[in-house]
């Protein structure tokens, strides 16, 4: 596979500079030159292959030229090795559960999958490579959890103090081995500059190999299409063939994956991009101005992106013709107050704990359904889970909060003690911290 950037069509860079880089210099994302469409055969029999079945598929079709097919085989098995389910909840809506990786959030994709491609490209020989990441909670981790164990990989997390829930603070600070923590004492914004000012930074970048972890990054993208294939395959063997999927979106990487998904063959009929009051996607689809704003904090606070990073590969997906993005794409924001109302709705009409980002796409499924009552009678509705509701204790009254299953690696993080290394918003620190620190 070969790749441009979003800012320049002409630019070509292999697939493994892609992984390392992250982003192109000019700051454009990296784009693959050339979409394969799956054949139609495997297409309309899709209910006759396994997860791992699909992942490989999909993945081999866009990585045969990188990858060797038993590495690449090897790479699947070992990073997506959990399920990802389609529940009915009704005739005719479904909820895709994306949380049962090991960090409880959908993240662990892409996470799981880039760790490893990351690591299938570290020759022996070749110099550690430091992976560094902000967070504003479940990205660090996924990626803690993905990396955790690489051979040649050590992986430097910062996050804001006081601003993560208990459970994302034990993600991120109870690993050891080749995963290190620091607690900012600022916001996750002073924890992205920090971040980008190593990377800036000449002398850290001589005597080391640094590299980002964050969601732009083409490895992360890949693996996110695989479970939409297989959701669509859970659905054919239930009998539906008219789909349609809502995405709780923030950073619009889940959804971009979707659409790059649907432009391989996908067989469904609309996406639904759900967002919080961060509704920047939303309003320009409205008005054809794409205005960013700061983020407003919510409930659902991994959507809590004013600037989301990936429209531009879908804008880029689609030629740049809004027209077209709006056929295919329906967007809705909703305010906290309406996300609490939905996640008492799931719970009363379906028994089913939603956490709040899941929540928020299945209300964007009323929502369509009332405005296009013709497609809503013929159509499948598939909401994404983006994370287990036990990471977000705080939302949920007395009775939801004690029906959530705790699952078992919750229990063991519970055991575990905090490790991280206190630091002031200061660079001159965390560059001290990174060139002083023990080689893992
Ligand atoms: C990251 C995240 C989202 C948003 O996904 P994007 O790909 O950034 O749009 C939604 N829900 C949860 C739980 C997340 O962690």
């Amino acid at each position: 596979m070969k790749l441009y950037s979003t800012n320049n069509p002409d630019l070509r860079v292999d697939f493994q500079s892609a992984v390392f880089n992250s982003m192109p210099l000019d700051k454009g994302l990296y784009m693959p030159t050339f979409i394969p469409v799956l054949d139609e055969e495997f297409l309309q029999h899709l209910d006759r292959y396994t997860l791992p079945e699909i992942a490989y598929k999909v993945a081999s079709a866009l990585l045969q030229d990188d990858i060797p097919a038993d590495d690449l085989k090897a790479i699947i098995d070992e990073a997506i090795n959990f399920a990802a389910p389609v529940q009915p909840l009704d005739d005719n809506t479904y909820v895709l559960e994306l949380f049962h990786g090991p960090s409880l959030a959908f993240k662990d994709f892409g996470a799981r999958f880039m760790s490893r491609i990351m690591g299938y490209f570290l020759k022996e020989d070749e110099a550690l490579l430091d992976v560094l990441v902000a967070t504003s909670g479940d990205t660090g981790g996924a990626v803690a959890l993905g990396f955790l164990g690489v051979p040649n990989t050590r992986v430097t997390i910062l996050y804001p103090k006081g601003k993560v829930s208990d459970i994302q603070e034990l993600q991120l600070c109870s690993n050891g081995q080749n995963i290190r923590a620091i607690e900012i004492d600022g916001t996750f914004d002073d924890c992205q500059l920090l971040v980008k000012q190593a990377f800036a930074d000449e002398e850290l970048n001589r005597k080391m190999r640094l590299t980002s972890a964050n969601s732009i990054n083409i490895s992360r993208l890949i693996p996110q299409t695989f479970y939409y294939f297989n959701a669509v395959a859970q659905l054919y063997r239930a009998g539906k063939r008219k789909i349609v999927f809502s995405v709780p979106s923030g950073n619009f990487g889940n959804i971009a994956a979707g659409l790059l998904a649907y432009q391989m063959g996908l067989p469904v009929s609309q996406f639904i991009a759900a967002t919080n009051v961060n509704d920047t996607v939303p309003r320009f689809l409205e008005s054809g101005v794409y205005e960013t704003r700061p983020s407003v904090q919510t409930y659902s606070n991994a959507m809590d992106v004013g600037a989301p990073s990936n429209w531009v590969r879908i804008m880029d997906l689609f030629k740049g013709d809004r027209d077209k993005v709006k056929e295919l794409v329906s967007s809705f924001r909703y305010t906290d107050e309406e996300t609490v109302k939905g996640i008492t709705d799931i719970y009363s009409a379906f028994n089913y704990i939603a956490c709040p980002h899941t929540a928020i796409a299945w209300l964007a499924i009323q929502d369509y359904r009332k405005q296009y009552p013709d497609v809503a009678g013929t159509s499948a509705f598939v909401f994404l889970s983006t994370a287990h509701a036990c990471k977000f204790p705080d939302i949920f009254n007395a009775e939801m909060a004690a029906k959530i299953d705790i699952p078992e690696q919750v229990e063991v993080l519970k055991s575990k003690t905090k490790q991280a290394t206190a630091m002031e918003v200061d660079f001159s620190a965390f560059k001290t911290f990174l060139l002083t620190a023990d080689e893992a």
